[in-house]
């Protein structure tokens, strides 16, 4: 017998119906039936749910954003666009993907180093709010917004001293080629209204996927008061202040779900004790996985079931190419298992101890690492869960020629 390795926890949200995973009123097996394999689903139900929790717990006056890179699929960008207040993009391409969506280009915000001079000249004639990375990249997009006689719409993009803690993915604290350090701020700000272009305000950003309610709250409050110093060696009120995100989602065994509760009251008491240069500052979050990551699942077909060395691999139509992460190649250090199920078995009980591999010629395409699963045969269907997030998206599609998965928007 080979050692078991635990799966992570299934989100919220998934039924099962005579043994099928249910989606959007649809089961597994209707979904693939209909629309192939492997394929991402995506459940417009879930994104409004998670939404509107948010919301519940959250200060009402704070604004919510969508970070699209998580997920641009259009179907589901559009529905989200109902939702947010704002849409945070990455890059040209995210911009047209947005604008195509519906979003509103005064509702769009459009951070990243390396923005080339075709993507700032996009951003400011249509009109998007631009964070600015450095001294260099501030001057060009004033140059761009003088020669096209615009007046653009620029915030700073601080690189705060303080990380965000327990976070998977630093982006602040230190040396970064994010934002600015922040005796770069205020002389940047400056040039900025010197230049009589439109200064929006702050952008501080320190991490992602944190799940732990108190390192979120202190960062919260490092931020504020970061701005609030800023803003007092600026001598001006900023306009908007993005407080960045970091709300991680329960991946792997032993995640426990971020409490918004705990973290939406502190924000609240933040929010009703702000320094007088900030009082008239609207806030925002910025969130991708948290918003879109369980509301959606990968589905894919095994077409092959095989022993070796007396361990059993479910081998599937799917793999890496789609779901890099859950395959551990991006951004973990130590690979565990996402949450896993066989669709066509859902809340059976556990049989045997399998490996479910993906079709790539190469032992990094692991999607699920000898867990105990009901026993699976040859066209049966796997569900990766948290699949809404950095799926399609962040995996490379077209490693050994496979191409990319069909994704779909159920209600
Ligand atoms: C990637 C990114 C996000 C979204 O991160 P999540 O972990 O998906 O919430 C938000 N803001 C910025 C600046 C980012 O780079």
């Amino acid at each position: 017998m080979s050692k078991v390795k635990p799966i992570g926890p299934i989100p919220d949200g998934y039924e099962g119906r005579d043994g099928e995973l249910v989606v959007g009123g649809l089961s597994a097996s209707e979904l693939v039936a209909r629309h192939g394999s492997p394929l991402f689903v995506y459940s417009k139900g879930l994104l409004t749910k998670r939404i509107d929790a948010l919301r519940a717990n959250m200060p009402e006056q704070l604004h919510i954003h969508y970070a699209m890179k998580a997920n641009p699929f259009g179907p589901l960008l559009s529905h989200m666009i109902g939702l947010v207040d704002g849409i945070d993009i990455a890059s040209g391409g995210e911009l047209k993907m947005a604008l195509e969506a519906g979003a509103d280009a005064g509702h769009i915000s459009f951070a990243g180093p390396g923005k080339r001079d075709d993507e700032l000249r996009q951003a400011i004639k249509a009109g998007v709010t631009i964070n600015i990375e450095s001294p260099s990249e501030c001057d060009r997009a004033l140059d761009i917004g003088s020669r096209e006689g615009i007046k653009p719409r620029l915030a700073v993009r601080v690189n705060p001293d303080f990380d965000l803690k327990g976070s998977g993915m630093k982006m602040g604290g230190g040396a970064k080629p994010f934002g600015m350090d922040t005796d770069l701020v205020a002389p940047t700000v400056q040039k900025i209204i010197a230049a009589n272009a439109h200064w929006r305000g702050f952008h501080i950003f320190a991490g992602s996927q944190a799940l732990k309610a108190d390192a979120i709250i202190e960062t919260q409050a490092q931020t504020i008061a970061l701005a609030a110093r800023l803003a007092e060696e600026i001598g001006h009120s900023p306009e908007h202040v993005n407080l960045g995100g970091g709300f991680g989602i329960a991946y792997f065994p032993g995640d426990q779900p971020l409490d918004i509760k705990e973290i939406g009251t502190a924000l609240k008491h933040q929010l009703s004790k702000l320094p007088a240069i900030l009082s008239h500052t609207q806030f925002a979050l910025e969130l991708g996985r948290y918003l879109v990551g369980e509301a959606g699942i990968y589905l894919t077909r095994i077409v092959d079931r095989k022993q070796s060395q007396g361990e059993t691999f479910l081998v599937t139509d799917g793999g890496l190419h789609h779901q890099l992460a859950a395959s551990g190649n991006f951004g973990t250090v130590i690979r565990r298992n996402y949450p896993v199920a066989i669709a066509n078995r859902y809340g059976k009980p556990a049989e045997e101890v399998v490996s479910i591999v993906g079709c790539l010629c190469t032992p990094l395409d692991l999607l699920s690492d000898r867990a105990e699963m009901p026993a699976a045969q040859v066209g049966d269907i796997v569900a990766i869960f948290c699949a809404g997030a950095y799926g399609a998206t962040a995996s490379p599609a077209n490693f050994l020629g496979q191409g990319a998965a069909d994704e779909l928007l159920v209600d």
